[in-house]
């Protein structure tokens, strides 16, 4: 794999540069730039390739709809034949039905009983639904002369998707609309980027995995659950490599595996100030990492970087995310951090989440200087104004302030105090987890 640039290089180009105090969006255009999207391309087939994301522009190779048909239940006609005052009778000389197509020529003053999706009968251009008929018998409809202008209902070829227009373009996620979408061209096997793989690991003396008993002093360890979680519905391979205990050679073994075998490794815990430092030695000696200190609550320390799969390896490695080890800090910081990236490394175009406004409920406290992300619970006012309330105690470790949101309160760099009744930005969590 080929690198731009090394990291050193990266951040020596921004004015402002100081690992010990980075804003989050300087953070995330480091790490946007320092990833090189993945370009192994498979051929799937259309359901596997459900959010996987496109690797190839499809472009149609057919118009969609293919011909001009019907988008009502009624009466094809000549547009010239409606009438301008009165009304109007047309003889009915056929019928169409979707599939079933009338062949036979159109004659002025002459219609077709149609279906909707009916290929439209050459010479007509209009279609009088049959609740606007004015009267009707098995040879004849009467038509008023403001029942429908010339056109009307009538969808035309090609409105879908022409063909030899791009449909999809590379880089897009595909969702349920993309599989029908394609579908609809005929194609039954899709060019997508490889799933990315990713290995992960917990440090920390006191964690226990779930199954084991808990001793005095120690936690179960959670963050392996959420990383899964998230991972897998970013639609990435995963590698939970446990919890690795806090000595350097167990370290040092462990990222050596995760290098050998993933695109990247996620660590959580081991990088705040007051850790023991051979966590950071550890990851420093394997590759090039550099340690963060970020604007931003929760999540303030992070390491990230790259790391390579042997001493001299040259082609094997792996970016690494080391995250903090609050279970809340290790939440936020993958969504504001590491999906992006991850989605870079996918190959994926669409990267930032949407935001909406809503109105505060209640006062929340800020201080300037850092970017806040506090869980909410976003419901809609009687007044149609979305609004939210903080989801309990914010602390970085109580997991519940995540589980009870549908939703983060963005408050930005600058912003100080909020008030109650004040606009705020929130992220939904629907379509970012
Ligand atoms: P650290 O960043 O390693 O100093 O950890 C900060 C806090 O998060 C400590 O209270 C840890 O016990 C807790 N913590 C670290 N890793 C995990 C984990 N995998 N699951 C749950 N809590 C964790
Ligand atoms: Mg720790």
């Amino acid at each position: 794999m080929t690198q731009h640039s090394t990291l050193a290089q990266l951040t020596g180009c921004l004015d402002a540069y100081d690992p010990a105090a980075l804003t989050v969006e300087q953070a995330q255009h480091i790490m946007r730039e320092f990833v090189t999207p993945l370009r192994t391309v498979e051929m799937v087939a259309l359901r596997t390739a459900l959010d996987r994301v496109l690797a190839r522009d499809i472009v149609s190779g057919i118009d969609v709809p293919a011909h001009d048909n019907s988008a009502m239940d009624g009466y094809a006609l000549r547009g010239a034949d409606l009438p301008l005052s009165g009304t109007r009778r047309l003889e009915i000389v056929g019928r169409a039905l979707a599939g079933r197509n009338w062949t036979g020529a159109v004659e002025a003053g002459e219609c077709v009983r149609i279906m909707t999706g009916a290929v439209l009968p050459p010479g007509c251009d209009t279609v009088l639904p049959q609740e606007l008929v004015q009267d009707a018998s098995a040879t004849h409809i009467s038509i008023g002369h403001d029942a429908v202008l010339p056109g009307a209902n009538r969808r035309l070829k090609g409105e879908d998707l022409a063909q030899g227009e791009p449909a999809l373009q590379a880089g897009k996620r595909l969702r349920p609309a993309e599989l029908g979408l394609l579908a609809s061209l005929g194609i039954a096997e899709v060019p997508v980027q490889r799933r990315v793989r990713i290995a992960f690991f917990s440090t920390g003396d006191e964690l226990r995995s779930v199954g084991e008993i808990l001793a005095p002093g120690c936690v179960y360890d959670s963050n392996r659950y959420t990383l899964f979680g998230m991972l897998q519905r970013l639609g990435c391979e995963v590698f939970d490599m446990g919890v690795v205990r806090d000595d350097p050679e167990s370290l040092r073994a462990a990222f050596l595996q995760a290098a050998e075998n993933a695109d990247a490794v996620i660590t959580s815990g081991g990088v705040s100030v007051g850790e023991a430092d051979f966590i950071k030695q550890t990851m420093q000696e394997l590759g090039e990492v550099t340690f963060w200190s970020v604007a931003v609550r929760p999540g303030r320390p992070m390491a990230f970087g790259r790391i390579h799969a042997g001493a001299h390896a040259t082609g094997k490695g792996a970016y690494l995310f080391g995250l903090p080890g609050n279970p809340v800090a290790v939440m936020v910081s993958f969504y504001l951090f590491v999906r992006p990236a991850l989605l870079r490394l996918m190959g994926a175009t669409e990267v930032a989440p949407p935001r909406m406004r809503a109105r505060a409920l209640s006062p929340l406290r800020k201080k300037p200087g850092r970017t806040e992300y506090q869980r909410g619970i976003l419901s809609m006012g009687a007044d149609g104004v979305p609004e939210v309330q903080i989801s309990g105690a914010q602390g970085s470790g109580i997991l519940r302030s995540m589980s009870q949101a549908n939703c983060m309160v963005v408050l930005a760099h600058d912003q100080g105090e909020v008030g109650a009744g004040d606009m705020v930005d929130v992220i939904v969590f629907e379509g970012l987890v």
